[in-house]
């Protein structure tokens, strides 16, 4: 047999192979199987991208255009000819937003994660990472090829002795987290993180690199962040976002200072190699990016819903919750329950998927339930009664 036949027959066995699924999407809704569900697997935490009429509103904008100013391709890396005024443009509405002094566009944060530890950490360079960091954030580390640890998840006791030990040994330690994880929908401690960094710094150069997927537009007043609820927008060194979940777009973005920024566009090989985004879909991200502090109900409401499902699943399971975002996991424990749970669900007409090992630790099968601000209260409800 094919060995690669050999290894999906193996997955196939196990449980475990994976396939696109055949889906098609009517705004908060999916449709498979003939059957229209509620969606609550999604990323789209305002509800923008649900929303038809701000897509026809911008592009009937952009259709006002003669000739268009932002094409669909960008046909070249920024660096030769695929630069538009629309990425600067972009780039300084965020640094203003952040009242930082540079920001640096991506096509995905998988590009911006798998790209900014390789240029700027070297062989004096120590990582220090949470155990439970994206997928994109360890292939950059491996891609950087310098020394790691990882640190258990957000104990800062256990990143202290690692701080302790290492400090004198390397010019820069680089502390590495998301701010929102994305299994527990719970939060790093940025504020004490940044104090450690603080602690440390006569001993060595400490930064600190957040990502904050989950978190850009959809928490902070100004939509900013976990940084803007903590406070510490100033104090991170290497403040990165992307465009693809709450901002209903495609892309990422890191907050730096201009020095960082100007030795990225000299070393950063996923920024140097690639074509740029579309300006078209730079310019829909602009368009977003502009209204996040207006879109403060919708974050409220988010939050509500948030609070209403956490009690329920606290309610109804013995797992602790450490949510405290709108990412909320209902833990059921072997693989077979959380598949057969979510096929409930889904019959009951709520899109929720099954995630399990080597996702979540074994035995931690979960139904992992995202919310969006136009999910309406009684959707909600007609949920909680299913599970
Ligand atoms: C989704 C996600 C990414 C990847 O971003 P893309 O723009 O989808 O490539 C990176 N980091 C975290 C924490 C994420 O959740």
């Amino acid at each position: 047999m094919n060995v690669f036949t050999q290894k999906l027959e193996a997955l196939t066995q196990a449980g475990l192979k994976r396939a696109l699924p055949n889906i098609s999407h009517e705004g908060k809704w999916i449709i498979a199987d003939k059957r229209r569900m509620l969606n609550f697997s999604s990323n789209d935490y305002l509800g923008l991208a649900a929303d038809q009429r701000l897509q026809r509103e911008f592009l009937q904008k952009m259709l006002e255009n003669e000739p268009l100013v932002n094409p669909l391709t960008s046909s070249s890396s920024r660096l030769l000819t695929g630069n538009f005024p629309i990425y600067q443009e972009l780039e300084q509405l965020i640094a203003n937003r952040f009242s930082r002094e540079a920001a640096l566009l991506f096509n995905s944060g998988y590009h911006a994660n798998i790209g900014i530890l390789p240029a700027l950490a070297d062989k004096n360079t120590l990582v220090l990472a949470d155990k439970l960091v994206h997928a994109s954030l360890i292939d950059g580390i491996r891609l950087a090829g310098v020394s790691f640890y990882r640190y258990q998840h957000n104990n800062l006791e256990h990143l202290t002795q690692l701080l302790t030990k290492y400090a004198t040994q390397f010019e820069r330690i680089i502390i590495v987290t998301e701010s929102i994880f994305s299994m527990d929908g719970d939060i790093a401690p940025l504020a004490e993180l940044v104090a450690l960094k603080k602690v440390f710094s006569n001993q060595c150069q400490v930064m600190l690199y957040v990502d904050e997927a989950h978190a850009i537009g959809a928490y902070g007043e100004q939509g900013l962040g976990m940084a803007e609820v903590f406070d510490c927008i100033a104090e991170i060194d290497f403040l990165v976002g992307t465009f693809g979940k709450a901002l209903a777009s495609v892309g990422a973005y890191l907050v730096c200072d201009q020095l960082i920024k100007d030795y990225l566009i000299n070393s950063m090989r996923p920024l140097i190699f690639s074509t740029a985004l579309p300006p078209l879909n730079v310019a829909w991200t602009a368009f977003l990016f502009q209204q996040l502090p207006e879109l403060q109900a919708k974050r409220t409401h988010l939050a509500y819903l948030s609070d209403r499902l956490k009690q329920a699943v606290q309610q109804k399971n013995d797992y602790p919750l450490q949510t405290q975002s709108c990412i909320i996991p209902f833990v059921v424990g072997e693989n077979e329950q959380a598949v057969q749970k979510a096929k409930y669900l889904q019959q009951q007409g709520f899109y929720c998927l099954p995630i399990r090992p080597p996702t979540v630790p074994k035995g931690m099968a979960r139904i992992r339930l995202s919310l969006t601000a136009d999910l309406a209260e009684d959707e909600l409800n007609q949920l909680i009664a299913c599970l």
